[in-house]
């Protein structure tokens, strides 16, 4: 997450430094950890959360150690537990071997968990819609719906998230359709579809 957080900010660091310091305390290999690196890229990827550049996701993680990830995650973040990655991991694994019809759930439990969310400002999401004028500002194909409110249909996205220190401004964020944004978050081209956003809008600043 250090790692992370540097890259995040552009500051140099070697990644076989961490790889090295890690194995001469804990007695494994560097490979190991290095794997084990982008084991935490996976679980990030999961929470639609960027992961170091080059620590590409790798998804064998036993069952117990993905939300023990997911926790420390959130933790460094400062952020409450959702459980997200921990779901989706075990959606991963039950597509990989296809059980029997599955029983589902006649009544499902409630789960209560503490949300917090960064006080955004209404302007700037106003602002953004309005300049996007119903176009997805990624694939510039019209809004998917109108709403029953009668508007057209774009989400709202932060270029640097605000998990990660990035700004509530309209220098960065952008509306998209929901497939563009979901794109951002978990596609396998996302940094190269956000390079593309930021070339195509002059309004956007890097953070
Ligand atoms: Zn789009
Ligand atoms: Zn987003």
């Amino acid at each position: 997450m250090e790692m992370r957080s540097k890259a995040l900010n552009g500051t140099h660091f070697v990644k076989k430094h961490y790889y090295t310091a890690l194995a001469n305390q804990f007695g494994r290999t560097d490979k190991a950890f290095e794997y084990r690196m982008q084991n935490i890229s996976y679980i990030c990827c999961l929470m639609g959360r960027t992961w170091v550049p080059g620590l590409k996701p790798a998804k064998n993680v036993g069952p117990q150690n993905a939300p023990i990830l997911e926790r420390l995650i959130c933790e460094w973040e400062g952020q409450p537990y959702t459980g997200r990655a921990e779901f989706e991991h075990k959606v991963m694994a039950y597509q990989a071997k296809p059980a029997a019809l599955p029983a589902g759930t006649q009544e499902p439990k409630l789960r209560y968990g503490a949300a917090t969310h960064f006080a955004r400002d209404p302007q700037v999401k106003a602002w953004v819609l309005r300049a996007a004028a119903s176009l997805c500002e990624c694939c510039d194909k019209p809004a998917p719906f109108i709403t029953a409110m009668g508007e057209p249909f774009l989400e709202v996205h932060h270029l640097r998230t605000l998990a990660d220190g990035g700004s509530d401004t309209i220098s960065n964020t952008v509306a998209l359709c929901p497939n563009c944004h979901r794109a951002l978050h978990y596609g396998a081209d996302k940094l190269e579809r956000r390079e593309a956003i930021y070339h195509k809008l002059p309004r956007l600043v890097r953070e």
